[in-house]
């Protein structure tokens, strides 16, 4: 039994567990620019572990130390988290980094690190009694929503937008999620789904907006602190949409630190793709506040933000862990997609394959260095986005079934 209390992470006033509360009623009274959640709020464990549990990391009674959850029975039986984290010496090679891994979060059941949030949110939904969970999703947060919401007996609904991948929307709908496809971006599908809840009494698992999402995300980092052990990660590198995976890995961090679990937090290194960089624009500038970006648009659609939900947070949180922000172009994530498989065997879709390309930008930006212990995260699966991945390589035409035309194709001697 984790005891808690919720934090704002604007004005730092404090609030008792409270099934109905989700971000700060204070600073949610100020408009954002661009609608971004004002108020976010931050789970604070009334006592941490001061050792590593015995369980497997996957194992409800690991995650119930760390985890705000009255006990382990808590968490459906779903296998989130738990992923591997592999040395990544081939690509590392060619890259010239000396000491590479890659987390492989595409081995989540439902094929991204969304799992993770949601298997918490649906925790706390069977802890409150709530039948009916709703969010708003670029696609892969719906997704893992339904998938354990199967498996937990809760009704799920997902508004995301028609443009999603389609992978992500026959997923969600064979999960038995109802699903809306909005005639709109991922900002409008927020709101939907926001006025929704209100409207008809769901609990909301929106991204940010929902306070469990940044605490749930934080598994990925107890995981790579727990396997790499003395080895401790300098350098993590995220995928940074709406800036809740990185704001989850920090608060992961700053929690075993808290217990003695480790001496220093890794530097965060964040990675946004070109047209959506409303995080990255704010940290080259050194800006408080996260502006905006209209018409937001990139290959990564995991990334696609106009007004990333947890900005200011993700903000504080690149800049307290001294990393830093970088950006992408499509070209740039294509390519990484085919790197990162050619040369690591993971498969990854565009979001994910943007860390890899961030890896490279944030060597030319000086944040990192070719000695450093660096953790790219791969957030999701390559399967989720076939026609992306599509762009990234050329098929080949079939040959006929004979000897002669597979030693003509592959100019065999
Ligand atoms: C959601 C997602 C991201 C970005 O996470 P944020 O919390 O929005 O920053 C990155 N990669 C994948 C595959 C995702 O699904
Ligand atoms: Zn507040």
């Amino acid at each position: 039994m984790a005891d808690f209390h919720f934090c704002c992470s604007e004005c730092g006033l404090e609030y008792p567990e409270d099934p109905a509360l989700l971000v700060c009623p204070e600073c949610a009274k100020s408009q954002a620019p661009g609608g971004a959640t004002r108020g976010v709020l931050e789970v604070r464990l009334e006592s941490l572990p001061d050792r590593w549990p015995e369980a497997d990391t996957r194992d409800p009674r690991f995650l119930e130390a760390f985890l705000p959850v009255r006990g382990a029975e808590s968490f459906p039986d779903y296998a989130a988290g738990g992923t591997p984290l592999t040395p990544a010496v081939r690509l590392g090679k060619a890259l010239g980094f000396d000491r590479l891994w890659i987390k492989d979060d595409s081995r989540n059941p439902s094929g991204s690190t969304k799992d993770r949030a949601s298997l918490l949110v649906a925790a706390k939904a069977l802890e409150y009694g709530l039948e009916t969970v709703a969010a708003a999703s670029t696609g892969n947060a719906g997704t893992a929503l339904a998938a354990v919401g199967a498996a937990a007996g809760l009704e799920t609904v997902v508004f995301v937008p028609a443009t999603a991948p389609e992978a992500k929307l026959v997923q969600m709908v064979a999960y038995g999620a109802r699903v809306l496809p909005v005639e709109g971006t991922y900002d409008d599908a927020f709101e939907l789904c926001l006025a929704a809840c209100r409207e008809f009494g769901w609990y909301n698992r929106n991204t940010a907006l929902n306070p469990f999402t940044i605490e749930g995300k934080k598994s990925a980092a107890l995981e790579i602190a727990r396997s790499l052990g003395s080895r401790r990660p300098e350098v993590v590198v995220v995928p940074v949409g709406d800036g809740v995976i990185l704001s989850g890995i920090a608060k992961g961090f700053a929690d075993l630190r808290a217990a003695g679990l480790i001496e220093d937090v890794p530097r965060l290194v964040a990675v946004q793709a070109e047209g959506s960089a409303a995080i990255a624009k704010a940290w080259s500038a050194g800006a408080a506040e996260v502006r905006p970006v209209p018409g937001a648009h990139s290959i990564a659609d995991s990334l696609t933000v106009e007004a990333p939900r947890n900005g200011r947070l993700c903000l504080r949180d690149i800049r307290e862990s001294d990393g830093g922000a970088v950006t992408v172009s499509d070209d740039e994530i294509l390519a990484a997609i085919r790197e990162l498989a050619s040369l690591s065997g993971v498969f990854a879709e565009p979001a994910a394959a943007a860390a890899l390309a961030g890896l490279a930008a944030a060597r030319e930006a000086s944040l990192v260095d070719t000695p450093d212990a660096i953790v790219l995260l791969v957030t999701g699966s390559g399967l989720k986005d076939l026609p992306a991945a599509a762009r990234a390589v050329t098929r080949p035409e079939p040959v006929p079934a004979t000897l002669d035309a597979v030693a003509a194709r592959l100019r065999l001697p």
